[in-house]
């Protein structure tokens, strides 16, 4: 035979491998053999023994040799048939369990959105749920030039209620008001739980001030009837504030702001329900009327930046400045960043916040490093920065306009701002530090995280809190807790800072302890940009960071 027959019988045999199914061809074997075995016999019994000429003379005239040469077709087609059946109900079952692990996956993904956007305690919609409702209904009525209402709703004296009968009790009261919420608004009416004791309810279409009216008439109403508690029955009543579109505002933060101060007028004159009205502004609570300027503030450039020198430990120089924002208002004066920034975090304008102060802090450090003072900066970021797309273009775009060095720029985090997604916050670290960005966890030992994850994330320096350092002389506890973090943090390869150095004594313990570098009032307060300069400037300053 030639070589290219042997190599077409050969692919043949692959093929009838590759596509008939082993019982077939077992089958086929088996039959052959049979036929073999039964065609020796006939030979030998009709010749007594067996030649070339009985077998051939077997086959020509014996009727049940004819009939066995068929069985091999049989054995094909039956081999065949039972291994497509088999492979058919296989497959079905894989379908069936794959359509059933399917419903699971959906369940679960049903399930998770449920609790993002649903509160646990009454199972009403959240705060997520209610600004991508509110979201949607101020873009349509301003499509459809609708007119809408959005109503925040407070129980009176529930922190006293709280106090005296329980949290319990106080879950289970707010349970029943939430009941009694639900079946007094309509179907295309949202009604949620924004936080504590506070509810909004939002009424997409109106027809006018009439109907907010109506609506909060009602949930008075609802709420009449006493409250029962097991051993106690409650009255409880509520103050609700009202804000109209398009007359009190054309977003939705507006509306929810001047809902919030129309309630708190409201709850001032017990008069149960108010609509909103300039004048109610002069007398609501700074925190509600802050949400409402701090867009503005922005705009206006009433924020401004102050840095505080970071020392290193080693050199006795100053190396890094940290940059903290403050809000130079207009009529409160300066306002710290502890009061803002979580506003500016709940009303999702922290992204705004932070793209200014890294702006604005790498043409600082790019100013001063023309000028020859060369220094690097540390800058504080918050969760939603770290969810935020934008974040590392936004940085390397900021380190090239200034002609600066990724090495100069750390980015401080806290424990617990990683913590909340974990994995998209591990991914965008890893972004940024693979272009060289350092990465600080923040007032470290404060939170919660997990070991095991801070050591597969690139981080290169840890923060001890300040509240351990500044009493370190005074609280063993926290002495000890600050050498366990210095040498934790060096075990894992990190630089390790210690924050609110305020005395002699935490300074030189700190540098007995190997802490790599220094900051705190001892050594400078956050200062303006020109102190800042001159302070590193100054030679008399500089003897004496040397001289401690
Ligand atoms: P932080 O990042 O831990 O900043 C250190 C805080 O300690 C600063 O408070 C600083 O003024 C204060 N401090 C410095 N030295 C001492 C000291 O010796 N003793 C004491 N007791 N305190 C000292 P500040 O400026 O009020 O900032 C508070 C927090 O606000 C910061 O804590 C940071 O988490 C946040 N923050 C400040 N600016 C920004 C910002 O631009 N963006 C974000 N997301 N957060 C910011
Ligand atoms: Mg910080
Ligand atoms: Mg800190």
């Amino acid at each position: 035979m030639s070589h290219s027959t042997l190599q077409v019988l050969s692919d043949n045999v692959k093929l009838l491998k590759a596509s008939a199914s082993k019982h077939a061809i077992y089958g086929v074997l088996i039959a052959v053999m049979a036929i073999v075995v039964a065609t020796f016999m006939v030979s030998f019994v009709e010749h007594g023994e067996v030649t070339l000429d009985g077998i051939v003379n077997a086959q020509k005239t014996n009727v049940a040799l004819w009939l066995l040469n068929l069985s091999p077709f049989g054995f094909a087609f039956w081999g065949q048939y039972v291994s497509n059946v088999m492979a058919f109900q296989a497959g079905a079952m894989v379908v069936d369990q794959t359509n059933e692990l399917r419903a699971q996956a959906q369940a679960i993904e049903r399930r998770a959105t449920y609790e993002v956007t649903h509160d646990r305690l009454t199972n009403l919609p959240n705060r997520v749920l209610l600004q991508d409702r509110l979201d949607q209904a101020v873009h349509i009525a301003h499509r459809d030039q609708l007119n809408m209402a959005v109503m925040v709703m407070d129980l009176d004296r529930f922190k006293e209620i709280n106090d005296a009968l329980g949290r319990d009790q106080g879950d289970r009261l707010l349970r029943q008001v939430a009941a009694r919420l639900k079946a007094a608004v309509q179907e295309t009416e949202t009604i949620a739980r924004s936080g504590g004791d506070e509810f909004v309810l939002l009424l997409p279409k109106i027809s006018g001030e009439q109907d907010a009216i109506h609506t909060a008439v009602n949930i008075s109403n609802a709420l009449k009837a006493a409250f029962d508690l097991g051993q106690s029955k409650l009255d409880v009543q509520a103050s609700i504030g009202i804000a109209l579109f398009p007359e009190h505002g054309s977003s939705a933060e507006d509306l929810l702001q001047r809902a919030e101060v129309a309630m708190y007028s409201a709850k001032q004159e017990k008069s149960g329900y108010t609509i909103y009205e300039d004048k109610q502004e002069i007398n609501s609570p700074r925190r509600v009327t802050l949400v409402g300027e701090l867009r503005q503030a922005l705009e206006r450039d009433e924020l401004l930046l102050q840095y505080q020198p970071k020392v290193d430990v080693k050199s006795n120089q100053v190396t890094a400045v940290e940059v903290l924002s403050r809000w130079r208002h207009p009529r409160h004066g300066v306002i710290p960043p502890e009061e803002f920034i979580p506003l500016a975090e709940r009303t999702g304008l922290i992204k705004i916040v932070t793209a200014w102060v890294l702006k604005k802090a790498l043409h600082q450090i790019g100013e001063w490093s023309r000028a020859g003072i060369e220094l690097g900066v540390s800058v504080n970021i918050s969760t939603q920065d770290l969810h935020d797309q934008e974040l590392y273009d936004r940085v390397t775009g900021l380190l090239a306009a200034n002609r600066l060095d990724a090495s100069q720029l750390v980015l401080e985090m806290t424990e617990t701002s990683i913590m909340i997604d974990k994995e998209r916050a591990t991914n965008m670290l890893q972004r940024l530090a693979s272009s060289g960005i350092r990465i600080s966890i923040d007032d470290f030992g404060t939170g919660y995280s997990s070991l095991a994850h801070l050591s597969v994330l690139p981080v290169k320096e840890i923060k001890i809190d300040k509240s351990f350092v500044i009493d370190m002389q005074d609280n063993p506890k926290h002495a000890n807790i600050v050498h366990a973090i210095i040498d934790l943090g060096h075990n894992l390869n990190m630089k390790v800072v210690g924050e609110g150095v305020e005395s002699e004594y935490a300074y030189r313990e700190l540098q007995r302890l190997r802490c790599d570098s220094l900051q705190g009032e001892y050594l400078s307060k956050p200062l303006m940009a020109d102190e800042l300069a001159a302070w590193v400037l100054d030679t008399s300053r500089t003897r004496k960071v040397h001289s401690i």
